[in-house]
């Protein structure tokens, strides 16, 4: 029997505001333990929490541009459990009434575009974080009332790989909407699944299981692949499938159960007495969708069109929304988006990537950049010269003439300037010469590699081929 698997996801992406949720402090990672704490956060008796219109804005920001439904009036509800990371002993999320249902992520699969539905995006607080130590575990509440939002997917992934995509789709919108830093190693971005398996043809949905503490893309898609075996194993060999929720282990790449799922109501959710609900103001909304900037596929496909570009390089263009932008900057400024795009995914980015830096910090601007591209695209200079003088641009603010002039000159286009050295060769090299008037063409390119020696690298190749066939043609 052949199986298939049904994947949905919930994310949790942390708001990429300065203050909490419900009080003024800080939202900032890696400071000194319980230091970015007030009573409000630490869940002392008494205090009143307010609603940060920050994150109120960013999670309306994201539901519109995921095309959600949004509400028209929504409020908090306390979700109540026990654990020491959690003083109040409840978290403030949203249960009955989110802000926003519906909406749905596209993705690219080898089938074509598929669109992921979604069901729903709540606002909630984060809680704190156990720390564990040799001596015993520590709590940490300075993520305590950080701002969250959970988008939650339909089960309309239908294996690992679509899982990624539609992980690597969101994130890149979150980053796009300028709403969740997305560091996924840092906690931003946190993801949890839900798989099931069933016989393909089959409509009802299998038992699922649900898939907790994925902190990478390949962790997720790995966590995946392996629990999907691991059903359809169990299933094969005659067992069943029990729901529970289980823990991925990057170390050893496999699950453990963590505990038998609990339910809903489990939670005894009841309505935030401390907190007003929120009507939707239409205004807002109007004003948040034309203040959308242009969303990471939209621009995948423009690139496309506009510039001529392949699917691969236009995706690598838009992982980056800066590094986006810095290409049509430098596209624009010389004309040839091909061109462009060929320097910006490998030189620029392979050195973002060694120095580990974001496009803003190139030390190359795309305003220089294009100044040499258009030597390049002129004729001016050679590929090779062009590498070497964007290396010394690396290091130097100095003008791109006197960089060019420093590394011995900029490419010899002009035949007059250049045919005296292919005669000169010509003279030298009298055996080759014979040889090739006597059939043997492949030595044409020892000739050639004479002449480029005395240009020391700098003529230009066509040219010069041009030049070697104009003087065999003659005779001379
Ligand atoms: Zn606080």
């Amino acid at each position: 029997m052949e199986y298939e698997v049904v994947v949905g996801l919930e994310v949790h992406a942390q708001l990429a505001t300065r203050t909490k949720m419900f009080c003024g402090c800080p939202v900032r990672f890696g400071e000194r333990p319980n230091s970015l704490v007030c009573p409000i956060c630490l869940g002392l008796p008494g205090v009143l929490p307010v609603v940060n219109e920050s994150a109120y804005h960013m999670s309306l920001r994201t539901a519109v541009a995921l095309g959600c439904e949004l509400a028209s009036f929504t409020k908090f509800d306390r979700k109540n459990y026990y654990y020491p990371d959690l003083p109040k002993n409840y978290q403030i999320s949203q249960y009955d009434l989110p802000f926003a249902e519906g909406g749905s992520v596209p993705i690219s699969t080898p089938g074509g575009e598929k669109s992921i539905r979604l069901v729903r995006v709540h606002m909630e607080e984060d809680a704190g974080k156990l720390v564990h130590t040799p001596l015993g575990s520590l709590v940490d509440l300075n993520r305590a009332g950080t701002p969250l939002m959970e988008i939650v997917s339909e089960p309309d992934l239908s294996s690992p790989e679509e899982a990624r995509s539609y992980l690597e789709e969101l994130k890149r919108m979150l980053e796009y909407l300028e709403v969740c830093d997305c560091n996924m190693e840092e906690g931003s971005l946190r993801c949890d699944a839900n798989l099931s398996v069933r016989p393909v043809g089959q409509k009802e949905l299998g038992v699922k299981t649900e898939i907790k503490n994925m902190n990478s893309f390949s962790g997720v898609e790995k966590a995946l692949t392996y629990e999907a075996g691991r059903q359809i194993r169990t299933l094969v060999a005659g067992g069943v499938i029990e729901q529970a929720t289980l823990l991925w282990h990057e170390d050893r790449e496999e699950t453990s159960v963590m505990r038998t799922k609990e339910h809903a109501h489990d939670y005894r959710y009841f309505p935030e007495p401390d907190l007003s609900p929120i009507v939707l103001d239409a205004k807002k909304v109007e004003q948040i969708r034309g203040e959308l900037p242009e969303l990471p596929r939209t621009r995948w496909q423009r690139f496309q069109a506009d510039y001529d570009l392949s699917e691969y390089d236009a995706e690598v263009l838009i992982r980056d929304r800066a590094l986006a932008d810095y290409f049509e900057d430098l596209a624009g400024r010389v004309g040839q988006g091909k061109l462009a795009a060929n320097w910006v995914t490998n030189q620029v980015s392979a050195v973002l990537n060694e120095r580990k830096i974001p496009v803003a910090e190139c030390p190359v601007s795309s305003d220089r950049l294009s100044e040499l591209l258009l030597r390049v695209d002129s004729g001016d200079l050679s590929k090779g010269m062009a590498g070497k003088v964007f290396d010394s641009m690396l290091g130097s603010d100095a003008s791109l003439d006197q960089l060019i002039e420093k590394l011995g000159g900029g490419q010899i286009s002009d035949p007059d300037t250049l045919r005296p050295l292919v005669e000169e060769v010509f003279g030298e090299q009298a055996k080759i010469v014979e040889d090739i008037r006597g059939g043997k063409d492949k030595a044409k390119n020892a000739l050639f590699g004479k002449v480029m020696g005395k240009t020391r690298g700098r003529g230009n190749p066509e040219v010069v081929r041009g030049l070697i066939e104009e003087l065999l043609a003659s005779g001379s």
